[in-house]
């Protein structure tokens, strides 16, 4: 691959494949079968997929953590293989698992970190940082002592120190309260704002549909779908509508071709393709059934559907 062939992407990784030795008596293990993966620059981009999909080898991968036994990467224009330095300088990485020295304070750990990747002490921001994450008070305070939720962000911080152009967050928000997670969310949305390209991996789907541009869903080491999140949940082709009768509906009701479930509250939940039917076929079918309409809305296919879907169609 080409110096700099990739400007418009943060990360391109193709065919990329890693095959652990299995330790002892153990099988080689497949945790990556050869996936494609572009993240556009400036994008905040989520990597989905269950347990064991394969989302921390690919991270590890890019962090230098695991060689990858085939396939092509470049982050940021370098190539993995060939620039090595380059990629490690273009990435920030919070690793899945928090392990990080006791014995330093955070700013005292993030001082280090900035020598590690070289930055200048004229160029460092560690205070700065350390405020940006709710940390400035604890700045002087032992690791030991911060709460879980704490650690996490000072990985975060960590990650951050020399100013990469990518960040990375394998499952950020684990075991972190919806307080934390807000207040990590408005760092990496400021972030973004400011032009880093965010990658995240995540099994908490609503945040990635609600954060993410583009997602990648990874099921057993491969990708089973990479778009943006609009078009993923619309390539579903599924919709709801949702009746509100005028009378209460008792019985059973027969709409033929038509699935219909009656709720909890009354309404009547009514799945069809908005491709291949018109609301108006169920609203005849629905009146000849003898139920008149109150008040109907449709609601949209949202990205568990699509997730279960993918995931489910591929579990052979
Ligand atoms: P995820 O982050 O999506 O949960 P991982 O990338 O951690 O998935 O793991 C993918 C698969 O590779 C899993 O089956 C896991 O057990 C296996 N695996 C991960 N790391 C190792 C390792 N160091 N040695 C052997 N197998 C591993
Ligand atoms: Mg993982």
């Amino acid at each position: 691959m080409d110096f700099n062939a990739n400007e418009e992407y943060a990360i391109a990784a193709r065919g990329v494949r890693k095959t652990y030795r299995g330790a002892g008596k153990a099988p080689p293990k497949e945790a990556l079968k050869g996936v494609d993966i572009f993240v556009k620059r400036g994008s905040i981009f989520g990597l989905l997929g269950p347990n064991g999909a394969g989302k921390s080898t690919f991270i590890n991968i890019l962090s230098g953590l695991v060689t990858k036994t085939a396939g092509e990467v470049s982050v940021w224009g370098f190539d993995l293989d060939r620039h090595p330095r380059q990629v490690r300088a273009a990435l920030g990485v919070v690793p899945q698992e928090i392990n990080m020295e006791v014995f330093f304070t955070p700013l005292e750990g993030l001082e280090i970190q900035a020598g590690l990747y070289g930055v200048p002490k004229s160029q460092r921001r560690s205070m700065e940082i350390l405020n940006a994450l709710g940390l400035g008070d604890k700045a002087g305070a032992y690791v030991r002592h911060l709460s879980g939720g704490m650690k996490r962000r000072l990985l975060v911080a960590k990650a951050m120190v020399h100013s990469p152009p990518v960040l990375i967050l394998d499952e950020p928000t684990a075991g972190v309260d919806i307080e934390l997670r807000k207040q990590l969310w408005d760092y990496v949305l400021e972030l973004h704002a400011r032009g880093v390209t965010i990658v995240l991996t995540t099994h908490y789907l609503e945040e990635a549909q609600e954060l993410c541009e583009d997602i990648a869903i990874i099921h057993n080491g491969n990708v089973v779908a990479c778009e943006p999140t609009e078009k993923l949940i619309s390539s579903l082709d599924r919709k709801t509508l949702m009746v509100t009768p005028a009378e209460a509906v008792t019985g059973g009701i027969d709409l033929g071709a038509f699935d219909v479930e009656l709720k909890p509250d009354g309404r009547l939940a009514i799945p069809y393709q908005p491709s291949a039917t018109q609301v108006a076929e169920i609203l005849e079918r629905l009146s000849s059934a003898g139920v008149s309409v109150k008040d109907l809305s449709t609601v949209e296919s949202d990205l568990e559907d699509v997730f279960l879907e993918l995931t489910y169609r591929t579990d052979v």
